[in-house]
């Protein structure tokens, strides 16, 4: 049923908009009890994995070099351990940096990413490591808000940090303009948007939004110092059409419409809370 109580204050969750979602009135985190679909045949099925991919990959890179920049001022070498590092397209990248890891629950990319050539173990974080390993960076990229317990998880990061280790996550921002968008056409009873936001029915579905301030709060409740917040793109013009699309999934008419709506918005699109932020953080 999800979470009860709030991950990042400890208050109960009211009521969201939806009878899955719901909220908290004092720090703003949201949850949705939607359950995870990891490697049953029949989820796969409703994935258009294509479309997934033509539409986000050049965003996807163009985000991690500006993350790998942004990494590499407080730590230029050691190992680096990615969580859900799905494809390898981020340890691809920062392994001209650091000795790369990663960790991959679904069975069929993490075939693929191993044949790459990339150290990837098949399972979970933290229950696929060694009691004592330790890496100098962990990085979850857009897969903190897919596990249900991040308090459990973030204790685990801790524990497999080196000293002065630093974490790094990005994940959507509830304080972004395409989740208000979908919030407002959710109150409107356009619900489609906001399932696709919470991918809802994917073998995978958000379990948490956070935004800039509640997640720092939670870092520092874990003895991570924040050393830098920051936003990625969410839009690029050359993919837009292809990402809306993907996220409106159905009907074409009104992913037109909204294509040349978010079109239109975007010169104040950079100047507006973007819809991914990210956190890099250093263990007490
Ligand atoms: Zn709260």
């Amino acid at each position: 049923m999800g979470n009860v109580l709030c991950p990042v204050c400890g208050t109960r969750l009211s009521k969201g908009l939806t009878s899955w979602h719901r909220v908290c009135d004092t720090c703003a985190y949201e949850s949705a009890a939607l359950t995870p679909n990891i490697n049953l045949e029949a989820a796969h099925t409703h994935i258009d994995e294509l479309s997934r991919e033509s539409g986000l990959k050049e965003l996807r890179i163009s985000n991690f070099e500006k993350l790998i920049n942004e990494i590499r001022l407080f730590k230029t070498r050691g190992t680096l351990l990615e969580v859900g590092c799905a494809h390898g397209w981020f340890l691809e990248r920062t392994k001209l940096f650091f000795d790369v890891y990663g960790v991959e629950p679904d069975q069929n990319i993490y075939a693929g990413t191993r044949r790459k050539g990339l150290n990837v173990r098949l399972g979970y974080f933290p229950d696929v490591l060694e009691a004592g390993e330790a890496f100098d960076v962990i990085v979850f990229n857009d897969v903190l808000e897919h596990i249900p317990d991040v308090n459990e998880v973030l204790i685990a990061c801790r524990q497999h940090l080196t000293d002065k280790g630093m974490l790094v996550i990005n994940l959507p921002n509830s304080k972004g303009l395409f989740y208000q968008v979908s919030k407002l056409l959710c109150r409107l009873s356009v619900t489609s948007f906001f399932e696709r936001m919470w991918q809802k029915g994917l073998p995978s579905p958000h379990v948490h939004y956070f935004d800039d301030e509640n997640l720092a709060r939670l870092l520092r409740s874990h003895d991570m110092v924040v050393k830098k917040t920051g936003r990625l793109s969410t839009v690029e013009l050359s993919s837009l059409y292809k990402r809306v699309a993907y996220v409106g999934g159905g009907s074409s008419a009104r992913n037109l419409l909204v294509f040349l709506g978010v079109l239109l918005l975007f010169p104040v699109l950079s100047i507006l809370p973007s819809d991914i932020v990210y956190f890099i953080a250093e263990k007490k």
